[in-house]
């Protein structure tokens, strides 16, 4: 396979071949320029972190990620595969599945009726793997098995957010995409849902996590990237990016 551009990100830390591996990515909305080209790689069983203040082009590399939008240049690989003109509904059957921020679960949907849409149009090998991969997400989740008459628009924000998951895990993800997953939560909530997404990760999910909370994403995190205004500026080890003063300074509010 020839790639062109040579990608640029920093290689894998367990040297496997990437999940995704991302090269020169620039996207625009008209005349504004989001992503200025960015490369990055997620390799398999990897919980990588993009962390960037507003504005910095994290929802847009999620989304030029899903296929919802088109990037100017640069190319997406997926598995080795070449995926960048790949519609986003093949996205999902290929196994990329995210988590979009605000969460979005159905409201006027039961949660059993929400978590059944994450697996819409996927072939199950038979009957048990439904019921394992939902008894998977019901254990990971308890309080979605008690609540599973529970329209999704009554929920609390925190267990929306446990429902938005859930329904993703449905769909058995190859590359779970997940989209400010704390954002508008309280503080005790924030630190469950982290722990979830930890749990995740320790069962062998590949995760790639966009968020502002520096502190809890990457203390879990394998890797992470620094994007600023549609570059990446720095990239590291998860706990040596929490290390360093201009990431301390500029997330955690340390000088
Ligand atoms: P936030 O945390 O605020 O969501 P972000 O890092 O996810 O920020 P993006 O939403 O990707 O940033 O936005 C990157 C840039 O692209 C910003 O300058 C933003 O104003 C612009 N942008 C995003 N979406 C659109 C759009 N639909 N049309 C025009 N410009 C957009």
């Amino acid at each position: 396979m020839t790639r062109s551009p040579e990608p640029e990100g920093a290689e894998p830390e367990n040297g496997a071949a990437p999940v995704l591996e991302v090269t020169d990515l620039a996207v625009r909305y008209g005349r504004i320029q989001a992503l200025h080209g960015i490369s990055l790689t997620v390799a398999p069983g990897e919980l990588v972190t993009l962390l960037g203040a507003n504005g910095a082009g994290k929802s847009t590399t999620m989304r030029a990620l899903s296929g919802l939008v088109h990037p100017a240049r640069g190319r997406i690989f997926f598995e080795g595969r070449d995926i960048t003109g790949m519609a986003a509904h093949d996205r999902v059957k290929a196994g990329i599945v995210q988590v979009p921020e605000g969460r979005r679960v159905f409201p006027g949907m039961t949660v059993q009726e929400n978590l059944d849409m994450g697996c819409h149009g996927r072939k199950f090998d038979d009957k048990d793997s439904y019921r394992s991969t939902l008894d998977y997400v019901f254990e990971l989740f308890p309080r979605l098995a008690e609540r599973r008459k529970q329209m999704g628009g009554t929920m609390s924000g925190g267990e929306q957010q446990m429902l938005a998951i859930g329904r993703a895990l449905m769909a058995r993800p190859k590359l779970l995409l997940l989209d400010e997953p704390s954002m508008g939560l309280a503080p005790m909530v924030i630190q469950q849902i982290f722990s979830i997404i930890a749990k995740i990760h320790e069962e062998g999910t590949t995760i790639l996590l966009v968020e502002q909370n520096a502190q809890q994403a990457l203390s879990r995190s394998d890797r992470g990237y620094v994007l600023e205004t549609g570059n990446v500026t720095i990239s590291g080890e998860g706990r040596a990016l929490l290390k360093d003063p201009a990431i301390r300074a500029a997330y955690l509010g340390v000088a």
